[in-house]
């Protein structure tokens, strides 16, 4: 099924100047833009965004790290989108995340780990929402897609 996720690209990412390449990555997989900017985060976008880690006691720590410089979100669009994002990301910790990833290649921490990926159908949904209004998000033939897919894949 074609799917739309969330990616934020985390002040780290912004800092260390590793915009471009990270995107080169979702890019080349094949995902197709269907929306992206650039804006500061709050610690009460972040509240909600972590509602999960609220118990945690990084919480604070994830928050303030999420707001030491703006951000880039980008709502991508694929067939399974979620779980191939999820997938190019790697797991949460950088240094366990295994080479080729995105996190295994650039990044060495828990925290400091480049991306912010949504994790199902229904955060997907929630997220985009929450990050971006609904005509910033483009619908737009995507040229390559008969070159990605099979006719039977979506
Ligand atoms: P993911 O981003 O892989 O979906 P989580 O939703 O569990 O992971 O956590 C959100 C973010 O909080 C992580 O990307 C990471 O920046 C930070 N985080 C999670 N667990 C830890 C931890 N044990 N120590 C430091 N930071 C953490």
């Amino acid at each position: 099924m074609i799917e739309k996720t969330l990616v934020i690209l985390k002040p780290c990412t912004v800092q260390r100047a590793l915009i471009g390449e990270i995107l080169q990555r979702f890019e080349r997989k094949g995902l197709r833009l269907a929306g992206m900017k650039m804006m500061q985060l709050t610690d009460e976008v972040l509240s909600e965004h972590y509602a999960h880690l609220s118990e945690k006691p990084f919480f604070q720590r994830v928050k303030d790290s999420m707001m030491t410089s703006p951000v880039v979100v980008c709502c991508l669009e694929g067939v399974d989108a979620i779980q191939a994002v999820r997938a190019l990301a790697g797991p949460t910790n950088g240094r366990l995340a295994a080479p080729g990833t995105i996190r295994g290649d650039y990044s060495m921490s828990f925290q400091e780990n480049i991306v912010h990926t949504s994790d199902s159908p229904e955060t997907a949904a929630l997220e985009l929402s929450r990050f971006f209004a609904p005509e910033e998000i483009f619908h737009y033939e995507q040229a390559t897609f008969p070159y990605l897919y099979a006719c039977d894949e979506y």
